[in-house]
């Protein structure tokens, strides 16, 4: 319980409006995207300029109180759970796009701006910002940073990392740093952006966040692969990014999703079918109808049963919608859903899906995957209760198999999710000793206090 003391300087510097202390409020802060962590903040603050952040956090650094900064809360890795108490900093009313400079292609926003009200305002302008994580309906801009997301479109464009140029962080003394600016190159000392970009909220709360845009492509064209085997869809995806050709998109979708979403909306699915690969080709009309070609060409080589090229863009919209509502359509399966995030070199794709088959042979344990194979990168899933110990805990035995398969074929801990609170004990496996100290001793300086996040990222050793 934070000192009633404290809670009214809060009130002073926010307003009574943007303090929330009642059970039921905190109750809504106290969970993210997984179905394994929660635990209740002691008060919520909502602040609506970068110099209230900075109050709150000279605030809590004086007191050394906990600080999470939480965007919409849908990461799946435990980052935004406030696992230590203390403040919740919720940046959604942080919510303004500054500015959109069509000549210059950059974009400042405020770090609660959704994903989603980004794309349409730049759809107006035929603007294009590729990043593109699925849960683009309700993510913010200040989340996907501090996740480094990525997204089906990472492919060809790369993720959030490639398109930053400019943050605003406010540190946990207070203090209000700006980073980078709005030109593409910049080579002006260490890349502290970097540094900021992907740090899980440990580091410093983002409040402001510049990035380029890319004109709106031109064409593009949808398809779907369908596949008697998944390992051979695994093996078609590799053949393509080898082929020389560059997607824009390639999604692999597992017969449970198939059927799940089906289930929910029927758009006709072939729910037979082992797998799925849904591709989308971009760029002029003539390099997309070149691309697509080629694209349809490896696919029936490699393998595909049938090839579906959506015939407008509502149908490839459809598509898409189904893509989308996989990751959630998994959630829901069981009473603890262990949605997981590793990647592989995409040449491995075909052996990591035999490996998934061989570890779910071995333990019982049904693995549901799907995820953005062009990258190399899938979400395998197991479905248990964590109510149950004994189950629970074979289940996060054969999820730890999952990880080491992954790092043994050359891939990594996690693609996009991040470590939060998930993945911590696996980091010391995946990761040089050498590289977590390092992390650590740059915590140490921008928060000696440890109130930014604590608890998450490294298991804690006196941080
Ligand atoms: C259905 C579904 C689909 C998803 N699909 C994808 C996908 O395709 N690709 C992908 O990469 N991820 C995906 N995710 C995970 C998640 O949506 C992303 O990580 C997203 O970027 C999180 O944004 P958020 O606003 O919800 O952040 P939150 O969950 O609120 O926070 C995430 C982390 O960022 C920190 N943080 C938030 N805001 C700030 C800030 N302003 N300053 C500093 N730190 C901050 C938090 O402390 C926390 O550690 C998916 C999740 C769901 C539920």
């Amino acid at each position: 319980m934070l000192e009633t003391k404290l809670v009214s300087q809060l009130k002073k510097i926010i307003g009574k409006e943007g303090v929330l202390t009642a059970k039921e409020d905190l109750n809504a802060y106290s969970y993210d995207g997984t179905t394994t962590w929660a635990h209740m903040p002691d008060v919520v603050v909502l602040p609506t300029t970068t110099e209230q952040v900075s109050q709150v956090l000279k605030l809590a650094n004086e007191n050394k109180i906990p600080v999470t900064p939480r965007g919409a809360g849908t990461n799946v890795s435990g980052g935004s759970i406030p696992i230590k108490g203390g403040i919740v900093l919720c940046t959604t009313k942080l919510n303004k796009i500054l500015d959109i400079n069509k000549t210059n292609l950059t974009a400042t926003v405020e770090p609660g701006v959704v994903l989603q009200n980004l794309n349409m305002a730049l759809a107006k302008q035929s603007l294009f910002y590729p990043p593109d994580p699925q849960s683009f309906l309700g993510c913010t801009m200040g989340g996907t940073v501090a996740e480094n997301a990525g997204g089906p479109y990472c492919v060809k464009y790369g993720v959030t990392k490639q398109y930053l140029l400019g943050l605003e962080v406010v540190l946990a003394n207070g203090y209000i740093m700006k980073l980078g600016g709005v030109t593409v190159k910049n080579r002006t000392g260490y890349e502290l952006v970097m540094l900021f970009t992907g740090s899980e909220g440990t580091l410093g709360v983002i409040t402001k966040i510049t990035v380029r845009l890319l004109p709106m492509p031109p064409a593009s064209k949808t398809m779907m692969a369908v596949f008697d085997d998944m390992a051979v869809g695994g093996q078609a995806v590799s053949d393509i990014m080898a082929s020389g050709v560059v997607p824009a998109k390639v999604e692999f979708v597992d017969n449970f999703v198939i059927r799940r979403i089906e289930e929910m909306t029927p758009m006709g699915l072939p729910v037979e079918a082992n797998a799925l690969l849904l591709l989308q080709a971009d760029g002029s009309s003539a390099a997309v109808e070149a691309d697509s070609e080629q694209i349809i060409d490896i696919l029936k080589k490699s393998g595909a049963k049938e090839v579906k090229v959506a015939k407008d863009a509502n149908e490839a919209a459809m598509y898409w919608k189904m893509r989308s509502g996989g990751f959630a359509a998994v959630f829901g399966a069981a009473h603890t859903v262990m949605a997981e995030d590793v990647a592989v070199p995409r040449d491995k794709l075909a052996e990591f899906i035999h490996k998934l088959g061989e570890i779910s042979k071995k333990s019982g344990f049904f693995i549901q995957f799907l995820g953005h194979a062009g990258d190399g990168n899938l979400h395998p899933s197991i479905f248990t209760d964590m109510r149950n110990e004994e189950e629970f805990a074979r289940a996060q035995k054969t999820m730890a198999e999952i990880f080491r398969a992954a790092m043994e074929l050359g891939g990594v801990l996690s693609g996009e999710h991040g470590i939060g609170l998930e993945k911590q004990r696996f980091l010391k496996e995946a990761m040089d000793p050498v590289a977590i100290d390092i992390m650590r001793k740059i915590k140490g300086i921008v928060d000696p206090n440890n109130i930014l996040n604590p608890g998450k990222i490294w298991e804690e050793e006196g941080v």
